[in-house]
C-alpha cells in the first residue's frame, strides 16, 4: 500500500500548493483524484512516486519511506505515467514500452509487445515515439506501466496523471478498462494493483473508479469516499464554482456533467495578476 500522511508541498515555502494531504492508495481499489488546475494533482502524484519530497508529513510505500527504496526496487511495486511523456527524439514506440521493464530491472521476453497489443498499437511498435498522435502515445505510456506491472509479485500501485486526456471516447474506455482490470486480480495481472488516477472527465471517474479524492484550489482534500458520495454536484460545484447535473441512465453508472453557470461572487473570481 501507497500512503500520503499528512503532508504538505510548496515549491516556494511562501507559496504552498498542497496542505495536510492525507489518502491510501489501496491494493484492488481505483481512486480518482479530480479537481480544478492548479489544485495540484501533478504535483500529489510526483510526491506519492517520490520524485519530489514533502515539506511536511510522510509518503510511504509498504511501509518505508518512498524516498528511501533502491530505484529498481521501487519500480517493481510502483508505476508512474506523468501527463507528458518526456521522451527524447529518436526513440520507437517499443523503446518506449521497455523503458519501464528496464526501470524494473528485468522482465520476460515479449512482454513490451504484449503490453503494446492490448492497447492496440502493435502494429506501430518500430515506429518513433514522435511520429504517434498524442492520444496514440497516450496509449504507449500505458502500455509501458502494464509491462512494467507485469514484472514482480505482491502488491502494486499505479499512479497515472489524466492518462487519457487526449484519447477519443473509444480509446478512453478502453484505456480506463485496462486501468480497471489491474485492480481485479487475474484480469491483467495476478498482481493486487492499487490504482491511483487523476482525471478531469467524471463521467469516467464515476464509471470507473471506486473511490474519489477531490481536491480544492488550496490544495486541501474538499471530499474524499466512495466515488458516488464525493462526485455529488453540490460537492463539485462547491469546489469548481459551476453546476453539475448527474444524469442517471438505465444500466450505466451516472454521467456528471458540467451546467456551466458561474457560482456566486466572490468566492469563484480567478486571484488578480
Ligand atoms: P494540477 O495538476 O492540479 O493542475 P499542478 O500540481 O500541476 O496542478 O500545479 C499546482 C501548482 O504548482 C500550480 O500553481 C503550478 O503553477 C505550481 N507548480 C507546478 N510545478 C511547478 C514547478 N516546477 N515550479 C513552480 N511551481 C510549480
Amino acid at each position: 500500500m501507497l500512503s500520503a500522511d499528512s503532508i504538505t508541498f510548496g515549491f516556494r515555502r511562501d507559496r504552498p500548493v498542497l496542505r495536510e494531504v492525507s489518502l491510501a492508495v489501496s491494493p484492488g481499489r481505483v481512486t480518482a483524484l479530480v479537481g480544478p488546475n492548479g489544485s495540484g494533482k501533478t504535483t500529489l502524484l510526483r510526491l506519492l512516486a517520490g520524485l519530489l519530497s514533502p515539506l511536511g508529513g510522510g509518503v510511504r510505500l509498504e511501509g518505508r519511506p518512498v524516498a528511501a527504496w533502491i530505484p529498481a526496487e521501487r519500480a517493481r511495486r510502483l508505476a508512474y505515467v506523468p501527463q507528458r511523456s518526456g521522451v527524447a527524439f529518436g526513440y520507437s514506440v517499443i523503446d518506449v514500452t521497455r523503458f519501464g521493464l528496464v526501470e524494473a530491472g528485468r522482465g520476460e521476453s515479449g512482454s513490451a509487445e504484449r503490453a503494446l497489443e492490448r492497447v492496440g498499437l502493435i502494429d506501430r511498435a518500430h515506429e518513433p515515439f514522435g511520429h504517434l498522435s498524442i492520444g496514440q502515445q497516450q496509449r504507449a505510456s500505458l502500455a509501458r506501466a502494464l509491462a512494467q506491472i507485469r514484472v514482480g509479485s505482491g502488491p502494486a500501485v499505479l499512479l497515472a496523471d489524466e492518462p487519457v486526456s487526449a484519447m477519443d471516447p473509444r480509446h478512453a474506455v478502453a484505456s480506463l478498462g485496462l486501468i480497471r482490470g489491474l485492480a481485479e486480480p487475474g484480469r491483467e495481472t495476478d498482481r493486487h494493483v492499487g490504482v491511483l488516477v487523476v482525471l478531469h472527465d467524471l463521467s469516467l471517474a464515476a464509471r470507473f473508479a471506486d473511490d474519489a479524492v477531490l481536491l480544492d484550489e488550496s490544495g486541501r482534500i474538499a471530499h474524499v469516499g466512495p466515488v458516488g458520495d464525493v462526485l455529488e454536484p453540490a460537492r463539485l460545484e462547491s469546489v469548481f464554482g459551476i453546476g453539475f447535473a448527474r444524469v442517471e441512465a438505465a444500466e450505466t453508472p451516472p454521467a456528471i456533467v458540467p451546467l456551466g453557470r458561474a457560482g456566486p461572487e466572490p468566492d469563484r473570481r480567478l486571484p488578480g495578476p
